[in-house]
């Protein structure tokens, strides 16, 4: 639906990375690469790689532009709000209308919205109400309506307001508010000219109509609330925060950190509800959803400052202000450039908010024995995560260097570190973009997109460092299913758990969709391991090849039919029985085709009750 005018924010100084990442490979072919290789492969730490690249001459070109273009801007506000108002389809046109309020400059404190300024809010209430998002617009117009600035607007634009206010509340049927605002209106459209009462006045005695007619409400729209918070089986472990009570963190050589159930825990029962150090939404969805809790957002606020963020309230605002924005809020344009990699930012963002304390004992960090709590929120969780940079090939940890610099480069314009710790900044930025790349998980959305629930599927709106889900390995027969909520994320059992189990997520695929090879390809690509579960080890075949099963009982016709409805968790109720019936552990034979599709309804009942938007 975004056309090239405004699909999210535009990079700008593309060329500022490409041409210095171009000439560190240039150089590198120039010196052989067999003789770097030689010297590079044979370093030790992130800072001796980051210093082998900053010792070539062309290390030295890289230059950020002086000028940015995140400032806003009258003429580019003007010109968005000139596209919406000619657009015919209303969901461009909110996003034209979105995109005009970040260009908007901001009125000084306590001064009275612009005339231009005016135009977009109302504008942008009344695309709102052509799409039916009532509540949005209602909760909008009241918004403006408490405003202090907007006491010294014109007597009209109150009028104006309150008109839209009253036209809300007759939608949704809120009778007594409705009359109400009509009143109030009335009362002050005396003070407008003739002309302009008459208008009013017409607007004013048709909402009024409504409410006589007593019509019923309409069918709203809006962006949907938040999903319930997700309540952890048997309680919050004691140190390993947002983790069940009944899971244990394990070390092993063989599987590394994982985590283990340390009692008998049913299919359908949250183990992780966590929320990430740092999260990143993809540049397309700038213009719908909010910056700082990923949900879309009808009516966002924007930045104060630059043209390219939004939010959907003033806390979300004041909170990524607080823990990222105003630090990347002025380089934010050089930091999504394509050819930086989705990990830039998303690296930039985690070392913002690390703040220079984290710069300053880097090293100190990696000495550092463990802290007895794990904390997904604490930087420390964040840093011990792996990086795989030994199963790197040379060619890709040199790109990473390159954007290692450069990000350093930006935190540094940003008045973050200074240039004689630039090797200790620009190795942690190296850490974690290779520790990104292995544990950054998506955060993403059910869109329903008028199909109904049958039709929906699954959008990926950004990506996200989640410490304590990073402790889950993976397998193709997986035990677990990952579900966004806002910028967070829930673990639920999919299968049943004993005592002992692993707590096994999938992170390619299963094992009935793709052969081992392809499974294994896709792994290794991003993950660098090898996959040791029991359909690997034994060869599973795929889906077709699966003994049928007995066919499915009244409880999963059920649960097909209140999916269809929409209905996710009654559905996943109802499910949860079934599938404990197929037993819990590692089998050793592959499940008939009946059971890997109750999985499969399972794991989509869980999914669905995540984020979820109606476009
Ligand atoms: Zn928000
Ligand atoms: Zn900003
Ligand atoms: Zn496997």
């Amino acid at each position: 639906m975004d056309g090239p005018t405004c699909a999210g924010p535009q990079p700008f100084g593309e060329d500022a990375f490409s041409t210095f990442y171009d000439g560190v490979c240039a150089e590198v072919r120039a010196l052989g690469i067999e003789q770097f290789r030689a010297e590079f492969d044979a370093l030790d730490t992130d800072s001796e790689r980051v210093s082998a690249v900053l010792r070539l001459e062309s290390a030295g070109r890289l230059r950020l532009p002086t000028a940015s273009r995140t400032g806003k801007s009258e003429q580019q506000a003007r010109s968005y709000l000139e596209m919406a108002m000619n657009c015919t389809d209303s969901s461009r046109k909110l996003v034209l209308c979105n995109t005009a309020l970040q260009h908007c400059p901001a009125p000084a404190a306590g001064a009275a919205p612009s005339e231009l300024h005016l135009a977009v809010l109302l504008n942008r209430l009344w695309t709102v109400y052509e799409l039916g998002r009532f509540s949005s617009g209602l909760a909008e117009a009241q918004r403006l309506l408490d405003e202090p600035a907007l006491a010294a607007a014109p007597v009209e634009t109150r009028v104006q307001l309150l008109v839209e206010r009253a036209r809300f509340e007759a939608a949704l049927a809120h009778r007594p508010a409705a009359e109400a605002s009509v009143r109030q209106a009335l009362q002050i459209v005396r003070q407008l000219e003739r002309q302009q009462q008459a208008m009013y006045a017409r607007e004013l005695g048709t909402i009024r109509k409504r409410l006589t007619d007593a019509e019923p409400a309409q069918a709203d729209s809006s962006a949907p609330g938040p999903p319930p918070a997700p309540r952890l089986f048997a309680g919050e472990h004691e140190r390993l925060r947002r983790v069940s009570s009944a899971v244990e963190l394990v070390t092993s050589e063989r599987r590394g950190r994982h985590l283990v159930a340390t009692t008998d825990i049913p299919p359908g029962s949250v183990v992780i509800a966590d929320e990430p150090f740092a999260w990143s939404l993809h540049p397309p969805r700038w213009t719908t959803h909010c910056q700082h809790c990923c949900r879309p957002a009808d009516c966002p606020l924007p930045c104060p400052n630059c043209a390219s963020v939004l939010f959907c309230s003033q806390p979300c605002r004041s909170e990524a202000l607080r823990l990222y924005h105003a630090t990347e809020c002025p380089v934010l344009d050089l930091l999504i450039d394509p050819n930086l990699g989705r990990m830039a930012l998303l690296v930039f963002r985690v070392l913002a908010r690390a703040g220079p304390e984290a710069l300053e004992r880097a090293e100190e960090l990696d000495s550092e024995s463990a802290s007895d709590v794990y904390d997904s929120l604490a930087y420390e969780a964040v840093h011990s995560q792996v990086t795989n940079t030994a199963d790197r090939p040379m060619g890709d940890v040199i790109k990473r260097c390159a954007v290692a610099l450069y990000l350093t480069a930006c935190l540094q314009r940003a008045g973050v570190g200074s240039a004689e710790r630039r090797v200790a900044a620009a190795a942690l930025a190296l850490r974690h973009l290779q520790s990104c790349s292995c544990n950054a998980y998506e955060i993403t959305e059910l869109r329903l997109g008028g199909g109904g629930a049958r039709l929906a599927e699954f959008e990926e709106l950004g990506g996200a460092v989640y410490a304590a889900v990073s402790l889950t390995n993976h397998s193709c027969f997986p035990n677990v299913v990952r579900s966004s909520r806002g910028r967070g994320v829930t673990v639920t059992t999919t299968r049943p758990l004993r005592a002992g189990d692993e707590l096994l997520d999938n992170y390619g695929f299963h094992f009935h969709e793709e052969e081992e090879t392809a499974r294994y390809a896709a792994l290794r690509r991003q993950y660098q391991f090898h996959c040791e579960c029991a359909a690997c080890e034994q060869g599973w075949p795929l889906y077709a090849e699966l003994a049928d099963g007995a066919p499915p009982g009244a409880e999963q016709r059920a649960a097909v039919e209140l999916l269809v409805l929409g209905r996710y968790a009654e559905a996943a109720a109802r499910l949860a029985p079934v599938v404990a019936a197929d037993g819990a552990g590692e089998p050793s034979a592959p499940p008939d085709k009946q059971a890997v599709q109750r999985q499969s309804l399972f794991i989509r009942c869980i999914q669905s009750t995540g984020n979820i938007s109606a476009e």
